[in-house]
């Protein structure tokens, strides 16, 4: 796998960055954008947001027009609403919850309704949400009646003396909190239904190794689809957050990268990231807080870190997948090293700006 990884990477162009509010617009996309990004005044205010929406085989020829432009659509509203909260001088951690219950409410992704299935055919979501000034965090693990996952783990981090919550005591805390419950069947998709089908079908061909039932569930399908955003307000808070349905065909309870934190998600005063891609690869190397620590001891600049991590140290380990990683000056860094991620960013100026395929 890793031989196959270097391949793909070697062959396809590095990671995007610009920082927020510049002029230079580099190799991210700006679509219908880029005449009113360079035309922003150097002096801009340096807050914004940015939002992965998964990473791994996304290509052209695998998604329909249909999906795509409902992608794309369903990314910029996200960016609107978180962008709605910072341009009115809002927090961070609000504009990433409101960008992020929007992602979770959209079938389209892998968190809340559209998460994919465990092994035994359930819905099981993780979440995890943290403030850069305070390194206050909250975090929740194999959900499965919470409609969005992020704003129990929300209200983990603000009404609770804990971190992390799992299952029923989770689901219970969110019933105290009043927040809104649903029936399983409310996260039933037909689409990801039958991605578990055919994961359990390629499983049954394959030799059972306890190691290889979930690297590749999907074949050259596979697709991760977690979201996430990281915000940085008008006081220069930093916040980041994550919320996925895990892995297609996951069992024993097995809870990913996202809700650890330091691994796919994670804040502090200088750095937010917020991961997307194989968690177990995403846990043991601490992804997000290694992007930091780069920042913090080592004094690199946000892109250069993250590009380490995610397409050198993760590349080599064969761990798929990719971040969004917004510093406290507003530079972005969105690397990946999988074909595609779905991504976008909005700064200052309200123009949303929505990425899909690497070579955007
Ligand atoms: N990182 C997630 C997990 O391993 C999957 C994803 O990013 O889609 O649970």
């Amino acid at each position: 796998m890793f031989v196959l990884l270097r391949r793909r990477i070697l062959a396809a162009s590095l990671a995007a960055l610009l920082p927020l509010g510049c002029s230079s617009s580099r190799s991210v996309v700006r679509t219908e954008a880029d005449a009113s990004i360079s035309a922003a005044p150097e002096e801009a205010p340096r807050w914004g947001l940015v939002i992965p929406g998964g990473a791994g085989v996304i290509l052209r020829e695998s998604l329909t027009s249909e999906r795509e432009a409902a992608v794309r659509a369903t990314l910029q509203e996200a960016l609107q609403a978180g962008h709605v909260i910072l341009a009115r001088g809002g927090s961070s951690l609000d504009a990433v919850t409101a960008a992020i219950r929007i992602l979770e409410d959209s079938p389209l992704f892998n968190a809340g309704k559209g998460a994919v299935f465990t092994h035994e055919g359930k819905n099981e979501l993780d979440a995890a949400i943290m403030f850069g000034p305070t390194r206050q965090a909250g975090a929740v693990a194999g959900l499965r009646h919470v409609k969005n996952p992020i704003t129990l783990a929300r209200a983990v981090m603000e009404q609770s003396p804990h971190v992390m919550m799992i299952g029923e005591g989770a689901e219970a805390f969110a019933r105290q909190q009043e927040l809104e419950l649903v029936s399983e069947s409310y996260f039933h998709t037909e689409e990801r239904w039958q991605s578990l089908q055919r994961a359990l079908e390629a499983e049954g061909s394959q030799a059972r190794q306890p190691t290889s039932f979930w690297s590749r569930p999907e074949g050259r399908a596979f697709k991760f689809g977690t979201v996430g955003a990281v915000a940085l307000d008008q006081k220069g808070q930093l916040a980041a957050g994550t919320s996925t349905g895990g892995m297609t065909n996951k069992r024993f309870g097995r809870v990913g990268d996202v809700p650890v934190i330091g691994a796919g998600t994670y804040a502090d005063s200088r750095c937010a990231v917020s991961a997307t891609g194989h968690g177990e690869f995403f846990i043991r190397y601490t992804v997000a807080r290694d992007i930091c620590a780069r920042l913090q001891y080592q004094e690199l600049p946000l892109r250069e870190a993250a590009d380490t991590v995610v397409m050198d140290v993760l590349v080599k380990a064969g761990g798929e997948g990719g971040v969004i990683a917004l510093d406290e000056h507003g530079n972005v860094a969105m690397p990946f090293n999988s074909p595609g991620m779905y991504r976008g960013y909005m700064g200052p100026d309200g123009v949303p700006s929505v990425a899909i395929f690497r070579e955007e």
